[in-house]
């Protein structure tokens, strides 16, 4: 296999920068389950302020993030509300099932917005023959919804019914900073219903390692017992934190960079014979396109040129734009996908 010129995989892709890998090679370090890390310190408050709650926890992963709030959410039996192809349900092996006892419920709507009038109709009766529904989770951006950010409010309209039902709020925020970049809006307007929220670090920020989850005091000290049971309890983790930390200083207003190579992308796409997708509806970081040949037919010819996309279905595509693709890559994974198709 030739390698890869053009890695439109997925954000996750990307690699610290000379200047990043600097600042981490010269973090303070300690040991972070005595909260002596200096580094994780400071990153778990900036977290913490930026999306306006009381405290901060970093975890290896965002799916750790997910696994642990609804572990600490849910008794076993309780039901949570999400997306029908939200991560949780369809990208973390079950752990729904298996570390929370809980039952997913996967309510179906466009690119992953559903409304509060869903949330409504499917909020069960509280009675001794149906699981409690305990948590609405909602995943800003929404990945398999082509990267669409939830508009606030849209958030808030949600929030109010879910509250209205003593029901707890989660926000899966694995590309909230792409959200926040695109439509103006402030990390802590979105985050502000929400009982637990979490950002990623390892995708469009561009840091190697890490997410952190954020909320109240008293769930972060739950949520604290979980890290440790799991083994997502670390040392010296500052090393990996920084980078984090850097991330949030150097890599937030680029993001608007990916979103408008999304765009020319998307563009460029739109107007091959046999692809089809609506580029008014990429908004961030990700463009779905749909084709008319079996995909892994199209995906196997785009990677024989250096060009790699994902694909989540038998006619879908995803290319995803990040930190170390330039607009020149674009352009170059666009004369690729022509030759493609023609
Ligand atoms: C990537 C992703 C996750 C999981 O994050 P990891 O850090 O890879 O574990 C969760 N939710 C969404 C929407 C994601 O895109």
């Amino acid at each position: 296999m030739p390698p890869i010129k053009i890695d439109l995989y997925s954000d996750t892709v990307t690699r610290p920068t000379a200047p990043m890998r600097k600042f981490m090679s010269e973090a303070e370090v300690g040991d972070e389950q005595k909260f002596e890390d200096p580094t994780v310190n400071l990153l778990q408050e900036r977290v913490g302020e930026l999306l306006g709650k009381e405290a901060g926890l970093y975890l290896p992963s965002g799916t750790m993030c997910n696994q642990i709030a609804f572990r600490i959410h849910c008794r076993p039996g309780d039901e949570v509300l999400l997306h029908r192809t939200a991560h949780p349900l369809i990208s973390e092996a079950g752990g729904l099932a298996a570390l929370s006892s809980a039952i997913p419920t996967g309510l179906e709507a466009r690119r992953g917005v559903f409304s509060a009038e869903q949330v409504r109709a499917a909020i069960r009766p509280l009675n001794r023959y149906a699981p409690c529904t305990r948590v609405v989770s909602i995943e800003q951006t929404s990945n398999s919804g082509g990267g669409t950010p939830w508009p606030v409010q849209a958030i808030e309209e949600v929030a109010t019914v879910a509250r209205e039902h003593g029901l707890i709020l989660h926000m899966d925020g694995a590309r909230l900073f792409n959200a926040v970049v695109a439509s103006g809006t402030q990390a802590r307007d979105f985050a502000a219903p929400f009982d637990t929220v979490w950002v990623d670090f390892s995708k469009g920020l561009g840091a190697p390692v890490g997410a952190v989850l954020a909320g109240r005091r008293e769930l972060i000290e739950e949520a604290w017992v979980w890290k440790q049971r799991l083994g997502g309890a670390m040392r010296q983790a500052g090393i990996i934190a920084a980078g984090a930390l850097y991330a949030l200083e150097h890599h937030i207003e680029r993001l608007a960079e990916d979103h408008a190579n999304a765009k020319v992308l998307a563009e460029g796409l739109a107007e091959i014979p046999g692809v089809t997708l609506d580029p008014g509806e990429v908004e961030t970081n990700i463009v779905m396109f749909d084709v008319s040949e079996p995909a892994s037919a199209v995906l196997g010819r785009l990677l024989e040129q250096g060009v790699r996309v994902s694909q989540p279905g038998p006619h879908r595509l995803r290319a995803v734009t990040h930190l170390d693709i330039s607009r020149q890559d674009v352009e170059e994974a666009l004369q690729v996908a022509r030759r493609c198709f023609s």
